[in-house]
């Protein structure tokens, strides 16, 4: 997968269109975690250095095709031009004569951020003529919003029809860390999947068992597989459904020679709570106890397989992290994931913010900005905003 990125053209005097994603957490209209907005910023200044003018086009929550005024990018744009240290212009609009008018008026170095892009329903159900009047602001599209790239809307694939198209930095990084796990990783390749379904993360399974030679299989969805072989497993989550889904992965991984890790051991609670107290349980999950965390000889399984790795991709929190007497599983792998030599690559809405949680994201060497976009990549999916970049 090559893409064409923003170091293949020329910015110089040209108006680009750009996707990122500024869909942040806003309280009492400012915002509280600007993460995504600093994560966009080395290839808005660059675009800036290189002599262009921008257009930035992003979503902030769901405002369902209405023009909510709560949706507003206004917070938005007023932390970006701090961060930018450079006036930003807050389009009235998505589209109309009014943002013409505004965008007609730009000089050489002017970033305009338009208005929520899901002010309109024509964004999600990727309607060229609304991409196309997105086009019309500019001579080329940059797309630097990774967390969409798995949705085909206006502002992420549509538009890509009507102007040249290249990736920003984030996406081209994204795209360089998790390709290669998918069609040639550095081997040793350890893949370490958790979470609580066995149905949302089965086909993430299915597709790392081609090339991984070991599969951790943790959290909540560990418990069918343990189902399967036979163990009691308590109160544990149990998807009765997914029994024999379940038992065919294990199959096949035998079948492909892939060493495949469950949990040995359990760290326990008699409720699901916050307060339960911790029981650990070797082997099996006797009576009403629930499987809360992974414990310490499965933590020492799974560490020492990271140690020889080279490259290793988590997806999934080992226990219910939330929980602090639950935590030390998730927090033992994270910490064995940045001691890591190899290539250590995060993804997924929870699994990221554990890495936060404890500190560690500056020891990965890719954390994923995009949670389903993560995942439906690793799943070897096509992303259509991805695509809409290839060469
Ligand atoms: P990600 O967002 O990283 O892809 P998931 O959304 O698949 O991860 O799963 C995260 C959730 O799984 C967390 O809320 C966590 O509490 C839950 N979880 C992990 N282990 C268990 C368990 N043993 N029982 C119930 N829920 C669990
Ligand atoms: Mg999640």
């Amino acid at each position: 997968m090559v893409l064409n990125t923003i170091k293949d053209a020329n910015f110089n005097d040209k108006k680009v269109v750009i996707r990122v994603d500024f869909n942040v957490p806003i309280k009492d209209g400012v915002v509280t975690d600007d993460t995504r907005i600093k994560a966009a910023l080395p290839t808005i200044t660059y675009l800036l250095e290189q002599g262009a003018t921008l257009i930035v086009m992003s979503h902030r929550g769901r405002p369902k095709g209405e023009k909510n005024p709560e949706f507003s990018m206004a917070p938005i744009s007023k932390r970006f031009s701090e961060l930018l240290n450079k006036e930003v212009k807050l389009a009235p609009d998505v589209i109309g004569s009014e943002v013409e008018e505004l965008v007609k008026s730009l000089e050489k170095g002017d970033v305009l951020l338009l208005e929520n892009c899901r002010y309109y329903n024509e964004e999600t159900s990727d309607d060229l003529d609304f991409a196309k009047k997105l086009a019309s602001y500019g001579d080329v599209y940059v797309n630097d919003a990774f967390g969409t790239a798995h949705r085909a809307h206006a502002s992420t694939e549509g538009i890509s029809h009507f102007l040249p198209s290249y990736a920003g930095f984030l996406i081209e990084k994204e795209v360089k860390y998790m390709a290669p796990l998918l069609s040639n990783p550095q081997k040793p390749f350890v893949a370490i999947i958790g979470g609580s379904k066995v149905s949302s993360k089965i086909t993430v399974l299915e597709s790392l068992v081609n090339t991984c030679d070991t599969i951790v299989i943790g959290g909540g969805m560990a418990y069918t597989f343990l189902k399967v072989q036979g163990k009691e497993i308590g109160k544990s989550l149990l998807e009765d459904d997914y029994i024999e889904t379940a038992k065919s992965f294990l199959a096949k991984a035998e079948e492909k020679g892939v060493k495949v890790i469950l949990p040995v051991d359990h760290l326990c609670g008699a409720t699901f709570s916050e307060d339960a107290e911790p029981v650990l349980s070797e082997g099996e999950i006797k009576g009403d106890l629930i499987g809360m965390d992974i414990g310490p000889k499965t933590v020492e399984l799974i560490t020492s397989e990271i140690k020889t790795a080279k490259s290793v991709v988590w997806n999934g929190p080992m226990g219910v992290f939330e929980f602090d007497a639950f935590s030390k599983g998730t927090l033992e792998v994270a910490k064995a994931l940045a001691d890591c030599d190899g290539i250590t690559v995060v993804g997924g809405g929870d699994s990221v913010a554990a890495i936060n949680k404890f500190n560690l994201a500056s020891k990965i060497s890719h954390v994923s900005t995009g949670g389903g976009a993560s995942l439906e990549f690793l799943e070897g999916k096509t992303l259509p905003g991805i695509k809409a970049l290839e060469k």
